[in-house]
Order: structure tokens, then C-alpha cells, then sequence
């Protein structure tokens, strides 16, 4: 496996590639590497020729400072969990790489999806994350990309930039890996005590219970009582959306094949964002 820290190195190992036709499926992450990481690369391993990986906190995607100053950041075991998934390349630049100041992303309108959920309550994070992902996509120029839909909605985001700029890159969403208990496996759950890593089962119970209630109320009546019960709970809920999976639009009376409830709670000051597929 090649540790490529500039630019310059990863052009030439990606025209290299390129040369000889072969097939590139990336995995940008933020490292902290968690077998919800490794699901991507497993499935980039199967269905591309080459593999790369990139690790990049990248700082123009945090809207709260000290959420990236707490970032976690596991390097050499990360290193050592993608050699073991066969990667070929592990990119790991530093910001000046990333954003050299001839830099600029060219101009890019996110719409809608930048005012509700993820957008609304985190002004500026969609920008950045739309920023650094178009600017990996030009530098590894991957066939194939892979996403966590525990991320819903920043899969919908890429896939709009990837069409708007034309860029001939399948996005490939993959399913949400959890641990054993059902809680959605995070690089910020390595900050959860022992507490609270037990309160923040909380999440997937409540949206457990979201997926039986389904048939007995209608979305904006289950939206209700999902706030209700996260009141009552040590969790502080920041947002609970049920939506429809195309549009993203607030499902009130009417349910959709595919609607998803979308959540984000606070574990102390630790933010942590899920969603279930209510119906199936
Ligand atoms: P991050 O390092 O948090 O930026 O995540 C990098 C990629 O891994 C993103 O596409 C995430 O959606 C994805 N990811 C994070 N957690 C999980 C998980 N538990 N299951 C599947 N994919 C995940």
C-alpha cells in the first residue's frame, strides 16, 4: 500500500492508472477508521481495479470549531486497518495541499438540500463538504465512489455536484454498518464514555420504534412523538425528520415507500446523526 502525501505523487500515481485503463473506486474519509469505513473499501475492493483512500479532516466542513479541534485521529491504526483491506493508496495530504491558493471551486449552487436538516442546523457544512469532495474527485479522478447513507443526506448532496458538473463518476451509496447493539458506528463515538455510549443506543431504539409505530400513525404524529420521548430522555434532540427519500420533503399525513426518519441527538456535547428506512 503507497502513503501519498502531495499532489504532485498522487497525479503521478493516478495517471499511471490511468494509462492502463484501469478501473479507480475511491473512499474519501475523515479517518478514525471504523469497519463502517472498511464496508466502503470491502465494496471498492470487489468492484474496482485499484482502491484509494483518502484521510483529510477537512477544516471547511466544521461549523463548530471545537468539534474538529476534538476530531479523533488514529493514524497508524488506520493505516494498518486499510493495508489489511488490501488498499492500493492511502491519500493524506495536508490543508495547503488540498487548497493550494490557486485553488477555487468553481461556482456551485446546493439548493435546497443546504436548508433543511444537516444543512439548516449546520450552516456552511455542505459548502465544504461539496469544496473538498470536488477537489478529490478532480485530483483522483476515481469511475466509482463510495458513501455511507448514514449520511444520508450528503449523499444526495455529492450526487447533485456529480451531475451538475458533469463528471463521469458513479456514486455508489453504501448501507449503514452498526455494532452489535444497533448503534450506528461513528469516529465521533470514540469521545462516548461508558455512560455514554449506552445513552446513545437511545438513537437506533427510537428509530426501532419509529419503524413499528408506522402503521398506527401518521408521519407528522410520529415526528411528535419521537420529540416527546427525546425530551423525557438525556439526550438533546436536535432534529427528527421523517422525508421522502427522492425529494426530501417532510412526509405530514401521507406515507411513501422509502421514507426515512432522519436524527441527530447530542450525547453531552457529542453529535451523533442517524436514520432507519421506515418503509420498506
Ligand atoms: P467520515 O470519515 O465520517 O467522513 O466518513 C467517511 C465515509 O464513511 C462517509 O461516506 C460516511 O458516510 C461513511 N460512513 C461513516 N460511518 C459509516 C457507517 N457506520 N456505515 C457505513 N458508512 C459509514
Amino acid at each position: 500500500m503507497k502513503t501519498i502525501q502531495t499532489v504532485s505523487d498522487l497525479e503521478a500515481f493516478i495517471s499511471e492508472k490511468k494509462n492502463s485503463n484501469l478501473v479507480i473506486g475511491f473512499v474519501p474519509t475523515m479517518g478514525a477508521l471504523h469497519q463502517g469505513h472498511g464496508s466502503l473499501v470491502e465494496r471498492a475492493r470487489l468492484e474496482c481495479d485499484v482502491v484509494v483512500v483518502s484521510i483529510f479532516v477537512n477544516p471547511t466542513q466544521f461549523n463548530n470549531s471545537a468539534d474538529f479541534e476534538k476530531y479523533p485521529i488514529t493514524v497508524e491504526k488506520d493505516l494498518t486497518y486499510l493495508a489489511s483491506l488490501q488498499v492500493d493508496a492511502v491519500f493524506l495530504p495536508n490543508v495547503k495541499e488540498v487548497y493550494p491558493d490557486t485553488f477555487q471551486m468553481p461556482a456551485y449552487e446546493i439548493g435546497n438540500l443546504d436548508t433543511l436538516m444537516e444543512g439548516k442546523h449546520r450552516p456552511g457544512h455542505f459548502k465544504g463538504v461539496v469544496q473538498v469532495v470536488y477537489r478529490l474527485f478532480d485530483l483522483v479522478k476515481p469511475n466509482k465512489a463510495y458513501f455511507g447513507l448514514k449520511d444520508f443526506q450528503q449523499v444526495a448532496v455529492i450526487k447533485n455536484m456529480t451531475t451538475y458538473f458533469n463528471l463521469p463518476i458513479e456514486i455508489i451509496p453504501c448501507t449503514t454498518i452498526r455494532e452489535k447493539d444497533g448503534l450506528a458506528m461513528s469516529s465521533r463515538n470514540l469521545r462516548l464514555s461508558e455512560g455514554q455510549r449506552f445513552e446513545a443506543l437511545f438513537i437506533y431504539q427510537t428509530l426501532n420504534l419509529a419503524k413499528a409505530l408506522t402503521e398506527k400513525l401518521s408521519p407528522i404524529a410520529l415526528k411528535k412523538q419521537l420529540e416527546e420521548l427525546y425530551a423525557a430522555s438525556s439526550l438533546r434532540l436536535e432534529y427528527v425528520e421523517i422525508i421522502d427519500p427522492l425529494t426530501f420533503e417532510v412526509l405530514t399525513d401521507k406515507w411513501v415507500k422509502g421514507a426515512v426518519a432522519c436524527i441527530v441527538a447530542y450525547v453531552g456535547e457529542i453529535r451523533l446523526i442517524d436514520n432507519m428506512v421506515l418503509i420498506d
